[in-house]
């Protein structure tokens, strides 16, 4: 996977002290863009799963936000067995992409890396939406998803 950046201790990214993990690549290429610097697929340093696994684990206070770019312009195969070993492991992962949750549950491997997230921030980033109040979204378009009761009720359920 290709990973431009990962930071520790963001409070911004999500509840709590996460880790967020800035994946590079992004074909959304959202008018503006908080981090156009992430679009470049080609961007960034070649991780392996696990060299990304071992980062976030020795920091056992924080949970993990994928972010970028977009995760799931990623190998979808890599990124499933990074979220389901963070998952194994007790983390809490919320995940920003620029597709919208019925997009990616009409995927069978996008679905399957949904299965082990816990809060999907999905659609793109819309300027003419933009609203500065929201609490971890960027545009009113966007949704917090709480990915396992949407997947039980087969509809998106907002987290609260
Ligand atoms: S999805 Fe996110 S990273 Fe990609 S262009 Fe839109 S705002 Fe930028």
């Amino acid at each position: 996977m290709r990973v431009l950046n990962i930071i520790q201790d963001s409070i911004v990214d999500g509840p709590g002290l996460r880790s967020t993990v800035f994946f590079a690549g992004c074909p959304h290429r959202c008018k503006g863009c908080h981090n156009p610097n992430s679009w470049n697929r080609r961007g960034g340093t070649e991780m392996e799963a696990a060299d990304i696994f071992n980062i976030l684990m020795a920091n056992p206070f924080n949970d993990v936000t994928f972010s970028g770019g977009e995760p799931f312009y990623q190998n979808h195969h890599e990124l499933l067995t990074l979220a389901s070993e963070l998952k194994r492991n007790g983390k809490n992962i919320w995940c920003y992409t620029g597709y919208k949750w019925e997009q990616l549950i009409s995927c069978a491997s996008s679905k399957a890396v949904c299965e082990y997230l816990d809060v999907i921030i999905d659609g793109p980033f819309i300027m003419e939406k933009r609203d500065l109040n929201l609490q971890f979204m960027g545009s009113s378009n966007q949704r917090l998803i709480a990915v396992s009761l949407s997947l039980a009720a087969q509809e998106p359920i907002l987290f609260e």
